[in-house]
Order: structure tokens, then sequence, then C-alpha cells
């Protein structure tokens, strides 16, 4: 493997137990510090009996109560960072998908900290000193746009900082300099390929799309992928861990996300009984942010779900432990006459239908306290709402409505796409 595929390559490359005594160190250093410099940690803490001297590491880790968003709500604005706010260099905030944002401050430690994640996922992408990189998240208080230019400039890209919108002018720019590689929230990647065909340009020179910020099948990175010709890769972070990057992304292998684990320590729990759960099974992911200063997690309770796939060393040469893609948001959950599902099973069994496009929308009509489905999907001629029901009766087990629209129906959003749209009547 190439060394120019890898940022920081002895971190990346290093063994499983050098990586496992760092995380136990660290994670002993974060509780003390939480506990020195945060009262409403310390008081968290306190009434859970932690002592912060006799905390071991990992093996104590399950005695820690795991924190959520209600914590950073009942803390807004600031009432959970740990360093004074003279030493605050930069704040983001969650885009809100479900519920009050949540706020993030970085010190330049944190920064730093951040751009070193994202441009180990540049280099695993493959993107070199001097490539052209077009930023399309959009650059503010949501986390996208900075986290791949602070990454971008530690990996010496040469950055295009479009930020979201004016997809022609995306498609003129990335021709005119030869954009090699583009980063977006995923589902804008539909919308780039709807304007590339109506101006009746392709991009030669690009090769390379890292995209996530929402749950994606691998039906769709194949589309993009297999339309564009390029490598898709899918990039993972949050606001609470610090932004897009900072927890990973997969390799080139494409057999899982590789997480950071020398910066996040990670565990996988039962979403009832918070329980960890063995490898290999899926629950809810849980990390802790192992390095940052400002305002480190400690297990916080992130919401998707996922499981970890393998600890072993990976064909591109990384240790860093691979998880699953993200199957959904324990908040994006959907119940109907008994079945649960989520949003991207539905993609999935919608891109199985040859014509369908990718746009959709999941309407739920709730009357009298039963809930009806509507499926709004963009398809060609040909495609019927018939055939729509009967392959989501099959998948999912239960008969939603199918309505099928010409492509171009729907609305296109910039940022997170709206798949689920919640109605009384
Ligand atoms: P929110 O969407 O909760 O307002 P953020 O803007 O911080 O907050 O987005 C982080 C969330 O976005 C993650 O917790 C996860 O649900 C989702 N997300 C980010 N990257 C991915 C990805 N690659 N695959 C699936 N989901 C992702
Ligand atoms: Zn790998």
């Amino acid at each position: 493997m190439s060394q120019e595929l890898y940022f920081k390559e002895t971190v990346e490359t290093a063994s499983q137990d050098e990586i496992i005594a760092r995380q136990n160190e660290l994670l002993k250093e974060k509780v003390r510090y939480v506990m020195a410099n945060n009262a409403y940690m310390r008081d968290l803490y306190k009434r859970a009996g932690v002592v912060a001297e006799d905390f071991r590491g990992i093996e104590d880790v399950e005695k820690l109560p795991i924190i959520a968003k209600a914590n950073f709500r009942e803390t807004y604005p600031l009432g959970m960072c740990c360093v004074p706010k003279s030493s605050i260099r930069e704040m983001h905030m969650s885009s809100g998908t479900s519920g009050t944002p949540v706020v993030m401050p970085y010190t330049i430690a944190d920064l730093e900290q951040w751009a070193d994640c994202m441009a180990r996922c540049y280099r695993m992408a493959g993107a070199k000193p001097g490539d052209p990189v077009q930023i399309m998240p959009s650059f503010g208080l949501f986390n996208g746009g900075f986290g791949m230019y602070h990454g971008a400039r530690a990996a010496e890209l040469f950055v295009i900082p479009t930020g979201s919108g004016n997809t022609e002018r995306q498609i003129r720019l990335a021709r005119d300099f030869n954009t090699r590689v583009f980063t977006a929230v995923i589902s804008y990647t539909t919308r780039i390929i709807e304007v590339m065909e109506k101006m009746g340009v392709e991009l030669p020179n690009l090769e390379i799309g890292i995209f996530g910020a929402e749950t994606v099948t691998t039906a769709m990175c194949e589309k993009i992928r297999s339309r564009l010709g390029i490598d898709v890769f899918n990039i993972y972070g949050m606001t609470e861990t610090g932004g897009v990057g900072t927890l990973g992304m997969d390799c080139c292998d494409h057999s899982g996300i590789h997480v950071w684990e020398d910066q996040y320590y990670l565990e996988v729990v039962d979403p009832i009984t918070k329980k960890v759960l063995p490898d290999g099974q899926e629950g809810e992911l849980v990390v802790t942010s192992l390095t940052r200063e400002a305002l480190p997690v400690i297990r916080f309770k992130t919401g998707d779900l996922t499981r970890i796939l393998s600890r072993e060393k990976c064909a591109c040469g990384r240790t860093h432990v691979k998880i699953d893609l993200i199957s959904g948001r324990t908040d994006d959950m959907l119940i109907v006459k008994g079945v649960n599902f989520f949003p991207s099973q539905v993609e999935q069994a919608l891109l199985e239908i040859p014509g369908v496009h990718s746009e959709y929308q999941i309407i739920m009509e709730e009357h009298n306290g039963v809930t009806d489905v509507r499926i709004l999907v963009e398809a060609e001629e040909g495609v019927t709402g018939y055939m729509v029901e009967k392959r989501l009766k099959e998948r999912l087990g239960f008969s939603p409505k199918g309505d099928v629209l010409p492509v171009g129906s729907l609305p296109r959003v910039d940022g997170k796409a709206v798949r689920v749209i919640k109605k009384k009547i």
C-alpha cells in the first residue's frame, strides 16, 4: 500500500495492543479532566458514585453514566465546556434533525485534532497534495463545510470552497478547475447528476467522492459510483464528536467504516438496556472523545445504529476498528401496524426497482390513531405504484401506498434530505 494513502502511517497502522493501551490511559485522563474542569459533569459523576482516583480505565467504563443529546440541551449553550470562553476559537451547531441543536466549542488543539482526522480521511480516499477539492456542504454553523476545509488544509489540497447550492456553477467550476475530489452531503449528489444531465456535460477529471451526513444505502452508493465513474466514500462524524470525519470513513476496500480509535473509544450498546453488546451485534453506538479539549464527550449515546464488523488488520493496512454503515438513527425508526423499519430500508427496496430514481418521501398520515403510509417516489415511465407497493410488501412486510411521480417533482434541498413527513388528518 502506497504511503501516500496514509496521513499518519504509524498511528493508522499501530497494533491493536498499542491502540488499546493508549485508549486506556486517555480514558482515565479524560474522566479526571472533566471532573476537574466542569461542574455539571462532576455532579453527574458524583451522583453516579464515580471517584476519579479510583477509575481504572476501560475495565470500569460501564460504571460511567451514558450521556445523550438531552445533557447538551440541559446545559445549553456552554454548560458542558471544560475550558474558559477565552480559549474557544470556533463553534459549530448540529443541524437539529432531531430537536434543539447541540453546540460544540473548539480550542486550537481541537481544530488541529479535527483537521488531523479529516486529513486522514482525505488520504484514505486517495487525495494527494495539490488535488483540487470542491467543498459543497455549507460553510456556517453546520460543521460540514468547515470540517472539510480544515482537513483539506492539513492534507495540502487545493481548496475550492463553493459551499452548498448553485449546482450549475458547481459543475462549471468542477470543469474549469479539473476538480478531482467532491465532498458533499450524500443526497446532494442526486442533484448534481440531474443538473449535469440537463447541461449535457460530464466531469472526466472527477475521481473521488467523499459523502456523508446521512444514512446511505449500498444501493445508493453503487448508483453514484457507476453514474459518475468515481470511487465513493462514506464519511462519518457528528457535532458532538467534533464534526465531520472525526469518527472516520471507509477505505478503498469498502469493507466498513474505519473509526480513528486513537481518538475515540467505541461501544455498541443495546438501545434499551444500555448493556454493551458483543462484536457483530447491531445496537446503538456510544462514543468517547479521548483527545478533545473544550468539550470531550464521555460515553455519548449517538442514536446511530451499527455494529462492529472487524478488529483485524484491513486490506488497506489500517488496524483501526471497522463498523458497519449506519443503518438508521434510533429517533428515525418508524412503526406502522406493528412493523418497525428505517427510511434506509425503504430506500434500499425502492432502488432495487429498475427505473426508480433516488428521490423519495415517506408520508406518514395519522387519522384517529391509525397511521397510513404513502411512498412518493420519482421514477421513469413504466414504473407503477403497484410495483412499489409489491416490492415494499416483500421487503418490509407491510403495504404502503405507492405514488410514482415524474423525475423532478419532489423538492430538492441543499442540506440533509427530508425523507419522512408526518401529518395528522
Ligand atoms: P443532527 O443531524 O443530529 O442534527 P449533525 O449535523 O451533527 O446532527 O449530524 C450528525 C448525524 O448525522 C450523525 O449522528 C448521524 O446520524 C448522521 N450521519 C453523519 N454521517 C453519516 C454517515 N456517513 N452515515 C450515516 N449517518 C451519518
Ligand atoms: Zn481499510
